[in-house]
């Protein structure tokens, strides 16, 4: 076969195994790996403050794994398309090849650079290598888009066998001559401001990185993640989130390892954990499916009803649910976890969403953007899928009735305070019995423990069941609302 220069157009998808894009292009002949940071075309979802931090690392593993076998990565910073049309032309290529992303930006993008391309007389070809199978595709009886996760998942595990994943190539052959490419350090992904120390100490971008974390995970605590996975001080979930988002491990990676130690469990209480796990996955693509057929849900609710939903306005408030001063130990030790490592336990992040949303009556959305920006997995599909979940507008969401009341939250799944501890090391010498609701503590207790409410530690920012009232009669007054509005034409 005559060998043919073919342009990789790397995007979420940072990986050398199971990367389709990837070994087609190797297949051809001659491979330029590109990559373009286009900040502009992904409309107002452009990688947030951690996302970047993540980002710049894991541009720079992938670089390092392209060159042990021969390539390199080239970097480019503009617009996608110019970009992307500039490198074919520079190295007179052939094909232009990528994986496809899901979010509705990206897709747009997508389909101007095809557009472009084609005009130009550039073979086209890209795969899906982000999901488990392509979205859109699994629907209800009615041909509409199912909206409960347990139909969804049926349907889906039905209908679909993952593929195995593919091999890493042995070598990617380059050209002689390379377009030229910015060093990473000019993308400008690193914060002036060095508030990126507890993410670089957490984590490990990259492929390498992402691959020794499922290793561990398999190894150590894919057995207990069924009960383990809602304690946050333990290290009971997989913490793959950001791996994943970026491409750094493919899902089918995932679910083809776990898979296989699954086949392998005699345990019945192993195997739950297996299935929950992989249902874990299930979810991932359930949110992909919904913002696929629901574009605009990351910033307007499922259910309309509750686009008029009474929210409050109060800067003041939001700014300390950021900061971690809300004065509720369990919401207060989530929001410090998040800003140190860019990463949230998920039944901590039900705890300070429903507490957004229901004690502050602030809108979803602030918090939705607060996360976009402080998480080093943030991703439009999971993300929104999470945010409606709280707030109780989106598919199969919790119904908005239901309130977390923080302080039984706290007791439940942080039983002996030791998350609370960790991230609220104020409170550290509280007994167990008094770490959940420290406003409740004896003054002599608090003043062993050397706390001092409204000094060295705040008073909680809102009564809770005041505000859970406040919250149920919002949402009667907007079904109030509704129903007049269905009377009236
Ligand atoms: P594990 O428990 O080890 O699960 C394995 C993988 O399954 C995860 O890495 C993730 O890819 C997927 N997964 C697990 N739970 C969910 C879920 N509920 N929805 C979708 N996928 C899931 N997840 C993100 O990846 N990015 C986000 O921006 C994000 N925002 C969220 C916002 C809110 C308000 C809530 C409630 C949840 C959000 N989640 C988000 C989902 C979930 O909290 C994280 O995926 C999970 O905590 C990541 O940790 P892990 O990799 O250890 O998860």
């Amino acid at each position: 076969m005559p060998q043919k220069t073919t342009v990789v157009w790397f995007r979420q998808d940072l990986r050398l195994a199971d990367n389709p894009a990837l070994i087609d292009a190797v297949q051809h002949g001659y491979v330029v790996a590109v990559y373009i940071y286009a900040p502009t075309d992904e409309g107002s979802w452009s990688q947030g403050g951690a996302s970047r931090v993540w980002l710049h690392f894991s541009l720079a593993a992938l670089d390092s794994e392209l060159k042990k076998l021969g390539g390199s990565l080239i970097l480019r910073k503009g617009n996608t398309v110019d970009e992307l049309l500039q490198v074919a032309k520079s190295v007179h290529a052939e094909r232009v090849v990528w994986n496809r992303r899901y979010e509705p930006a990206a897709r747009t993008v997508e389909d101007e650079v095809e557009q472009a391309l084609k005009e130009l007389e550039f073979e086209t070809c890209s795969y899906n290598a982000a999901l488990l199978a392509e979205p859109g595709q699994t629907m209800g009886r009615e041909g509409k888009p199912i909206r409960v996760f347990t139909s969804f998942y049926r349907t889906f595990t039905q209908q679909n066998q993952p593929d195995e994943p593919l091999n890493r190539p042995d070598r990617i052959p380059a050209p002689r001559r390379l377009p030229q490419s910015v060093a990473v350090d000019d993308l400008r992904l690193l914060p002036k401001i060095d508030w990126d120390t507890g993410i670089r100490k957490s984590w490990e971008p990259g492929e390498k990185g992402a691959l020794k974390r499922l290793d561990e995970f398999l190894d150590s605590r894919l057995y207990d993640y069924k009960d383990g996975r809602n304690i946050p001080s333990e290290e009971g979930v997989s913490k793959l989130s950001p791996h994943l988002h970026f491409g750094e491990i493919s899902p089918r990676t995932v679910w083809q390892r776990v898979k296989t130690i699954g086949n392998q469990a005699h345990n019945p209480s192993d195997k739950e954990s297996v299935a929950t796990y992989l249902k874990e996955i299930g979810w991932r693509e359930f949110a992909h499916h919904l913002l696929f057929h629901y574009p605009t849900t990351p910033t307007k609710p499922l259910y309309e009803s509750f686009s008029d939903f009474p929210h409050l306005q109060n800067a003041k408030a939001l700014k300390l649910w950021q900061r971690g001063q809300t004065g509720y130990p369990i919401v207060d030790a989530g929001m410090r976890q998040l800003w140190t490592t860019g990463w949230m336990h998920n039944r901590i992040r039900m705890v300070v969403g429903s507490f957004l949303v229901k004690d502050l009556l602030l809108p979803w959305q602030a918090g939705a953007k607060w996360f976009w920006d402080t998480l080093v997995d943030a991703d439009l599909a999971n993300n929104t899928l999470g945010w409606q979940w709280v707030a109780g507008c989106g598919a199969d969401a919790a119904p908005y009735f239901r309130i977390f009341n923080p302080v039984l939250q706290s007791e439940k799944f942080d039983p002996q305070g030791a998350y609370i501890r960790e991230w609220v090391p104020e409170l550290k010498l509280l007994p167990s019995k008094l770490i959940h609701a420290p406003w409740l503590a004896k003054q002599e207790d608090l003043l062993e423990a050397g706390v001092e409410l409204g000094k060295t530690y705040p008073k909680p920012i809102v009564d809770h069941q005041f505000a859970r009232q406040r919250a149920l009669d919002a949402l009667k007054e907007t079904q109030k609302k509704r129903r007049l509005n269905s009377n009236s034409f």
